[in-house]
Protein backbone atom coordinates (compact mmCIF):
# COMPACT_ATOMS: atom_id res chain seq x y z
CA UNK A 1 0.00 0.00 0.00
CA UNK A 2 3.16 2.23 0.84
CA UNK A 3 4.69 2.01 -2.25
CA UNK A 4 1.55 2.47 -3.95
CA UNK A 5 1.29 5.56 -2.58
CA UNK A 6 4.97 6.72 -3.11
CA UNK A 7 4.86 5.75 -6.96
CA UNK A 8 1.48 8.22 -7.32
CA UNK A 9 3.63 11.16 -5.43
CA UNK A 10 6.31 10.91 -7.57
CA UNK A 11 4.07 10.61 -10.97
CA UNK A 12 1.91 13.74 -9.19
CA UNK A 13 6.04 15.40 -9.19
CA UNK A 14 6.67 14.59 -12.63
CA UNK A 15 3.79 15.71 -14.26
CA UNK A 16 3.60 19.11 -12.23
CA UNK A 17 7.27 19.56 -13.32
CA UNK A 18 6.33 19.12 -16.87
CA UNK A 19 3.59 21.46 -16.65
CA UNK A 20 5.57 24.05 -15.20
CA UNK A 21 8.10 23.83 -18.52
CA UNK A 22 6.17 22.70 -21.19
CA UNK A 23 3.70 26.16 -20.26
CA UNK A 24 6.49 27.90 -19.44
CA UNK A 25 4.63 29.50 -16.44
CA UNK A 26 6.78 32.03 -14.43
CA UNK A 27 6.54 32.28 -10.88
CA UNK A 28 7.23 34.64 -8.51
CA UNK A 29 10.18 33.42 -6.96
CA UNK A 30 12.03 33.03 -10.77
CA UNK A 31 11.56 37.03 -11.63
CA UNK A 32 14.72 38.59 -11.77
CA UNK A 33 15.24 41.00 -9.13
CA UNK A 34 15.75 44.98 -9.89
CA UNK A 35 19.44 45.90 -9.54
CA UNK A 36 20.63 48.61 -7.33
CA UNK A 37 21.00 51.01 -10.08
CA UNK A 38 17.56 50.74 -11.05
CA UNK A 39 16.44 51.48 -8.13
CA UNK A 40 18.26 54.47 -7.69
CA UNK A 41 17.04 56.20 -10.81
CA UNK A 42 13.19 55.60 -9.66
CA UNK A 43 13.36 58.09 -7.14
CA UNK A 44 10.24 60.85 -7.75
CA UNK A 45 12.11 64.14 -8.48
CA UNK A 46 9.56 65.72 -6.14
CA UNK A 47 11.25 63.71 -2.86
CA UNK A 48 14.88 63.77 -4.00
CA UNK A 49 16.47 66.27 -1.35
CA UNK A 50 20.09 65.54 -2.41
CA UNK A 51 20.43 68.94 -4.21
CA UNK A 52 21.09 72.21 -2.04
CA UNK A 53 19.09 75.33 -3.17
CA UNK A 54 20.94 78.09 -2.70
CA UNK A 55 19.51 80.93 -0.64
CA UNK A 56 19.50 83.72 -2.77
CA UNK A 57 17.08 81.44 -4.77
CA UNK A 58 15.04 81.15 -1.61
CA UNK A 59 15.32 84.73 -0.90
CA UNK A 60 13.65 85.37 -4.67
CA UNK A 61 10.69 82.42 -4.35
CA UNK A 62 9.42 84.20 -1.23
CA UNK A 63 8.95 87.22 -2.90
CA UNK A 64 7.33 85.48 -6.07
CA UNK A 65 3.83 84.96 -7.42
CA UNK A 66 4.29 81.26 -6.71
CA UNK A 67 4.61 81.77 -3.23
CA UNK A 68 2.05 83.98 -2.67
CA UNK A 69 -0.42 81.35 -4.48
CA UNK A 70 0.77 78.53 -2.44
CA UNK A 71 0.63 80.12 0.99
CA UNK A 72 -1.49 83.19 0.40
CA UNK A 73 -0.94 85.44 3.12
CA UNK A 74 -0.29 82.52 6.13
CA UNK A 75 2.59 81.56 7.54
CA UNK A 76 4.22 78.11 5.67
CA UNK A 77 3.22 76.40 8.86
CA UNK A 78 -0.33 77.12 9.04
CA UNK A 79 -2.42 74.91 6.99
CA UNK A 80 -0.27 72.17 7.64
CA UNK A 81 -1.56 68.98 9.84
CA UNK A 82 0.76 66.26 11.36
CA UNK A 83 -0.69 62.70 10.54
CA UNK A 84 -0.96 60.58 13.89
CA UNK A 85 -2.39 57.66 15.26
CA UNK A 86 -5.00 58.28 17.34
CA UNK A 87 -6.51 61.75 18.49
CA UNK A 88 -4.04 63.06 20.45
CA UNK A 89 -0.72 63.95 18.94
CA UNK A 90 2.44 62.58 20.12
CA UNK A 91 4.73 64.79 21.92
CA UNK A 92 7.42 65.27 19.91
CA UNK A 93 7.62 65.27 15.65
CA UNK A 94 9.23 63.05 13.74
CA UNK A 95 13.02 62.94 14.03
CA UNK A 96 13.57 63.35 10.35
CA UNK A 97 11.29 63.52 7.04
CA UNK A 98 14.30 62.50 4.93
CA UNK A 99 16.49 59.73 4.77
CA UNK A 100 19.48 59.45 2.29
CA UNK A 101 18.27 61.87 0.62
CA UNK A 102 14.95 61.14 -0.22
CA UNK A 103 11.56 62.29 1.81
CA UNK A 104 11.11 58.96 3.50
CA UNK A 105 7.38 59.64 4.30
CA UNK A 106 4.03 60.75 3.14
CA UNK A 107 3.15 63.79 5.33
CA UNK A 108 6.37 65.80 5.30
CA UNK A 109 6.80 68.40 7.36
CA UNK A 110 6.30 71.94 6.03
CA UNK A 111 9.68 72.85 5.72
CA UNK A 112 10.58 69.35 4.22
CA UNK A 113 7.98 69.34 1.60
CA UNK A 114 9.27 72.68 -0.33
CA UNK A 115 12.51 71.85 -1.30
CA UNK A 116 12.79 76.27 -2.04
CA UNK A 117 12.39 76.47 1.71
CA UNK A 118 16.00 77.32 3.28
CA UNK A 119 16.78 77.90 6.88
CA UNK A 120 19.98 80.08 6.39
CA UNK A 121 19.78 83.60 8.96
CA UNK A 122 19.67 85.96 5.71
CA UNK A 123 16.04 84.40 5.01
CA UNK A 124 14.38 86.55 6.81
CA UNK A 125 10.96 86.34 5.72
CA UNK A 126 10.98 82.66 5.75
CA UNK A 127 12.51 82.88 10.14
CA UNK A 128 10.01 85.61 11.14
CA UNK A 129 7.17 83.19 10.23
CA UNK A 130 8.47 81.13 12.94
CA UNK A 131 8.27 84.10 15.88
CA UNK A 132 5.70 84.35 18.08
CA UNK A 133 4.48 88.03 17.19
CA UNK A 134 2.84 88.58 20.59
CA UNK A 135 5.35 87.52 22.64
CA UNK A 136 9.08 87.65 20.55
CA UNK A 137 9.81 83.77 21.53
CA UNK A 138 10.71 81.06 19.07
CA UNK A 139 7.49 78.85 17.78
CA UNK A 140 7.18 75.43 19.31
CA UNK A 141 7.89 72.50 17.24
CA UNK A 142 4.39 71.43 18.77
CA UNK A 143 2.71 74.30 17.08
CA UNK A 144 4.34 74.44 14.11
CA UNK A 145 4.55 70.84 13.20
CA UNK A 146 8.42 70.85 12.05
CA UNK A 147 10.22 67.66 12.18
CA UNK A 148 13.45 67.77 15.00
CA UNK A 149 15.97 68.02 12.23
CA UNK A 150 14.78 70.90 10.86
CA UNK A 151 13.57 72.58 14.36
CA UNK A 152 17.11 72.50 15.18
CA UNK A 153 18.28 74.09 11.98
CA UNK A 154 16.03 76.39 12.99
CA UNK A 155 17.06 77.35 16.23
CA UNK A 156 20.60 78.03 14.65
CA UNK A 157 19.42 80.39 11.68
CA UNK A 158 17.50 82.57 14.19
CA UNK A 159 20.04 83.13 16.90
CA UNK A 160 22.54 83.24 13.80
CA UNK A 161 20.07 86.02 12.19
CA UNK A 162 19.97 87.81 15.42
CA UNK A 163 23.55 87.59 16.44
CA UNK A 164 24.35 89.10 13.04
CA UNK A 165 21.70 91.72 12.72
CA UNK A 166 19.41 90.53 10.05
CA UNK A 167 16.97 90.15 12.50
CA UNK A 168 15.63 92.41 15.48
CA UNK A 169 14.06 91.90 18.65
CA UNK A 170 12.95 93.78 20.96
CA UNK A 171 14.15 93.77 24.76
CA UNK A 172 11.23 94.14 27.31
CA UNK A 173 11.43 97.06 29.35
CA UNK A 174 12.58 96.62 33.07
CA UNK A 175 12.52 99.08 35.96
CA UNK A 176 15.21 98.23 37.98
CA UNK A 177 14.77 97.23 42.13
CA UNK A 178 17.81 98.74 43.31
CA UNK A 179 16.89 97.14 46.94
CA UNK A 180 18.09 93.49 44.82
CA UNK A 181 21.78 94.91 44.92
CA UNK A 182 21.76 97.23 47.93
CA UNK A 183 19.61 96.16 50.49
CA UNK A 184 20.49 99.87 52.49
CA UNK A 185 18.98 101.94 49.20
CA UNK A 186 14.76 101.11 49.20
ZN1 LIG B 1 10.99 67.63 8.11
Amino acid sequence: MSLVTSVRMLFKRVTLSDIRTIRNIRFYSDQPSESADDQQNSIDPLKDRTKSVPVETSIRYLQSKAYKQTYGDNPVWFLYRRNHRGGVAPKHTRRSCVRNGVISTGNPCPICRDEYLVLEPRNTKLLEQFISEYTGHILDAFKTGLCQKKHKELLLAIEKAWDQGYLTYDVPFREYDYSLYNKNIN
